[in-house]
């Protein structure tokens, strides 16, 4: 119940304040959302400036998809209750932040969180002089192994380009491809086939043409590539349970190192059914927006990696605890790693990679020409690995007059993601 706001007719203590004394002489002296473009997709940071001359947090904040009300909730809601408060108590701070609306959750909200989260932890290795993975514990490797996108019009074309990362020094590649005659996720359109029948909708998405599809890609690349290299498809939640069990069956013979997404998270008892019927490893869990949906599905072991955007659930710290909680299940970690996540967001990703001893893989995204200059000190990928940086905090830092060169793109409701449709016309999940 929310009454608190009638009943509190005297001026009080803020409610956010901590009943101890605060453990340092620094104070949050303003915290701000910021909304820029680089690399043509709109990327949040959050800065929480301090009373210490020079020192200053970043973190990542990105929804692209709701940019300006991520913003809004950090500059209107959470600003208030940060300012004044010593950046050290992190964890008292996120727990404070994540129940002051009463409802809580929700990517919003949990991106927002995710700002002020990641930019207190940059804050206290800039404080110890420390990078974020040295607070975590220190590196357990040393450098972290990341996959790469292959996707082509068939089967041949993605080959090829598996072969050429693996001449990079990648060992991990993800695989799409074409559906001849109908859209698909992650794959760019194959050509018109001969003779095809007229069609209700453009680039309809066809579920059984692309379960044909993907066990010929998988047959052919292993033909093709050999048994070395780890070869990781995303089903992104397009299709009917059923047909992900089918298709992780199907799979079976090609060993891949996961599958992921099989099914949407409106659909996870169906995991039990898929995880009783093949072997093939799956990861799931990037739409997930609250820890606690990880339970049953780490509890269970229905999952064998988990592939959380870590701004989506809160940042840092929550992602910590949760890592953490999966190590003693067996289960690994395999965090998001997309370009809407911020240079920031992959820093952090990289901070926990470094300090987990059951991480699985890292998602890279390579950052153009204007991002690293907007982003100096971008991660460092090579050879198929993403390499820890010894700078103080997360390492990365923000040009902000630079940022605003690169506005964000007007925000047009439903363009940022649309949903695909299927053959007779009907939305498709994601
Ligand atoms: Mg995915």
């Amino acid at each position: 119940m929310s009454d608190q706001a009638a009943t509190s007719a005297a001026p009080a203590p803020r409610p956010a304040e901590p009943p101890w004394a605060p453990p340092s002489g620094v104070r949050i002296t303003a915290v701000r959302a910021i909304l820029t473009a680089p690399a043509g997709t709109t990327l949040v940071v959050v800065r929480v400036d301090t009373s210490e001359p020079g020192l200053y947090g970043l973190g990542c904040a990105t929804f692209t998809q709701r940019a300006a009300a991520v913003a809004t909730v950090v500059d209107e809601y959470l600003a208030p209750q940060l300012i004044g408060r010593d950046p050290a108590d992190i964890t008292d701070i996120a727990s404070t932040l994540h129940v002051s609306g009463y409802w809580r959750s929700g990517p919003v909200l949990n991106n927002a969180l995710s700002g002020v989260d990641m930019a207190l932890w940059d804050i206290k290795g800039k404080q110890a002089g420390l990078p974020v993975w040295q607070l975590l514990g220190g590196r357990c490797r040393t450098a972290v192994p990341v996959y790469t996108h292959a996707a082509g019009r068939d089967p041949q074309e993605v080959a090829d380009e598996v072969q050429a990362f693996m001449e990079q020094g990648y060992q991990h590649v993800r695989c799409q491809v074409a559906v001849p005659g109908a859209g698909t996720y992650g794959a760019p359109a194959a050509a018109a086939a001969a003779g095809a029948r007229p069609v209700l909708t453009p680039d309809a998405w066809d579920p059984a043409a692309y379960r044909r599809a993907v066990r010929e890609l998988f047959a052919h690349l292993r033909e093709q590539l050999g048994p070395e290299v780890e070869l990781i498809h995303d089903v992104h939640e397009r299709v009917h349970p059923t047909d992900a069990v089918r298709i992780a069956k199907d799979l079976e013979p090609y060993d891949l190192f996961y599958l992921e997404d099989p099914v949407a998270p409106e659909d996870l008892e169906w995991l039990r059914i898929l995880r009783a019927g093949t072997v093939t490893p799956i990861a799931i869990g990037e739409l997930f927006t609250n820890p606690a949906e990880y339970r049953p599905v780490v509890q269970e072991r229905l999952c064998d990696f988990i592939r959380v955007h870590i701004s989506a659930i809160g940042g840092i710290t929550p992602a910590w605890r949760l890592a953490t909680a999966c190590e003693l299940f067996g289960v690994r970690t395999a965090w998001h790693g997309p370009g809407d996540v911020s240079p920031i967001g992959h820093a952090a990703n990289l901070a926990l990679d470094l300090a987990s001893p059951n991480f699985g893989i890292q998602e890279q995204h390579l950052f153009g020409p204007a991002a690293q200059e907007v982003f100096p000190g971008c991660p460092e990928i090579r050879d198929g690995h993403l390499w820890p940086s010894e700078a103080p905090g997360l390492g990365v830092d923000f040009d902000e007059r630079l940022a605003l060169k690169y506005p964000p793109r007007p925000a047009v409701p439903g363009q940022a993601w649309r949903p695909p449709r299927r053959a007779d016309g009907a939305v498709q999940r994601p």
